[in-house]
Parts: structure tokens; C-alpha cells; sequence
């Protein structure tokens, strides 16, 4: 009897086991599962763009104001914070260098060879240690880097701020991803296009996998 138990529980572990993996998998495989998870929402394997504490949500189609959504994730970070690469690439826009800073603050586009584009918005423009307005790139903008400049994955890129039309708002970094390939019908045509990805997911599993910047590249 004893034997025959002992056969019956481990039959019964077996079961159970395999009980949990379904339940995993169809946890994995759901709705909100990456799995299933397709165009706009998919997971990009990136190293997460900023050093040190961190709080976001998921702030993509939150309202913005005029009808639009809003794009991108909010990375609320402490202004100073460093902005690192998520994905390697060429800038392919690094406003306010040679002339005075846009109206909507500086930022700089990381063009990667399939397409994608990385977008590292309202970098700073203060004095360290004050809201003045009047940092100039070099308080934006890691040293040498310019239109064209090739970056890896990780690397320094500048530091969070308020800049533009962040202003009145908490130093935070935007985070956005164009992708030609694709098209979220919710994002509205009026001066932009809809080719987004929206990054909250991409920056969970980074964080998840401990991704941060020098910590698991190069890879
Ligand atoms: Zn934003």
C-alpha cells in the first residue's frame, strides 16, 4: 500500500505540475499576455533609458488635450537623471544646437537600421540645480553627440528635464517609439502619424530582466 500511495502522489505532483503550467501559459498566452500582445502593443528587447529611481505608468492614450492622446510613457525621473540609449542607431534629430532650443524643448531621435525610431524628449535645459531655462544643449545633451552620430545600446545620451512643454510639469523623460510598420488606429492624424508603439511594456520586461543601463550590456 505504501508503494502504491507513494505512486498515487506522485502522480498526483505530476498533475498538479502540469496544471500550473497551463495556468502559466494561459496566463502568458492571454489578453494581457505578451504572447498575444501584437502591433502596438509588442515587447522591444531595449535597455531602459534612465539611471536611477524611476515611477511610470502607462500613459500611453492618456488624453492630452485638443483631442489628441498621448504617445508615448512618461518616465517620471529627478531632473539630472542620466538618459541612456535604449537601442542602438544614428541621431537622426538633435534639435537646439546651433541655434536656439524649439519650442518643444530639447530631444533627440535614435534611428535604427530597421526603421524604428526612439524618441528622448524634454531633456534638460536648466542650470544644474535650478529651473532657469538656461542649461543650453550641453546640459541636454552627452558630450559630441550631433546629427549622425552613431550610438549603442546603453550609451550616455543626456539627462531628464522640463523642457518645452514640459515646463510647468514634473522633470520627466518622454519615451516614444515610431514604427513604420505599423498603425494604432487610436492615434489621431492631426500632426502626427500613427506609426506607434506604445513603450510601457517594452520598459516592464527591461526592468524585469534588470536591464538598466550597464547592467546587462553589452550583450
Ligand atoms: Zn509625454
Amino acid at each position: 500500500m505504501p508503494v502504491v500511495f507513494s505512486r498515487w502522489r506522485a502522480r498526483g505532483r505530476a498533475l498538479f505540475a502540469a496544471a500550473v503550467s497551463v495556468a502559466l501559459l494561459t496566463a502568458v498566452a492571454g489578453p494581457a499576455g505578451a504572447a498575444h500582445r501584437v502591433g502596438y502593443e509588442q515587447v522591444i528587447r531595449l535597455t531602459f533609458p534612465v539611471a536611477g529611481p524611476t515611477d511610470y505608468i502607462d500613459t500611453y492614450h492618456a488624453p492630452r488635450g485638443g483631442g489628441r492622446v498621448h504617445q508615448a510613457t512618461d518616465v517620471m525621473a529627478k531632473k539630472g537623471q542620466k538618459v541612456h540609449a535604449a537601442k542602438r542607431g544614428t541621431i537622426c534629430w538633435i534639435p537646439g544646437i546651433d541655434g536656439p532650443m524649439p519650442s518643444y524643448g530639447y530631444m533627440i531621435t535614435v534611428c535604427a537600421k530597421n526603421g524604428r525610431r526612439y524618441s528622448y524628449v524634454h531633456l534638460n535645459n536648466d542650470t544644474p540645480g535650478t529651473d532657469d531655462g538656461k542649461g543650453g544643449p550641453e546640459h541636454a545633451y552627452a558630450k559630441g553627440l550631433e546629427q549622425g552620430s552613431e550610438v549603442v545600446r546603453g550609451q550616455l545620451l543626456g539627462w531628464v528635464g522640463d523642457s518645452g512643454n514640459a515646463e510647468a510639469t514634473a522633470p520627466h523623460l518622454h519615451f516614444e517609439i515610431e514604427d513604420p510598420e505599423l498603425d494604432d488606429p487610436r492615434i489621431q492624424l492631426d500632426g502626427y502619424d500613427p506609426e506607434r508603439i506604445n513603450p510601457y511594456y517594452s520598459l516592464r520586461a527591461a526592468e524585469r530582466r534588470g536591464d538598466y543601463p550597464g547592467q546587462l550590456f553589452p550583450r
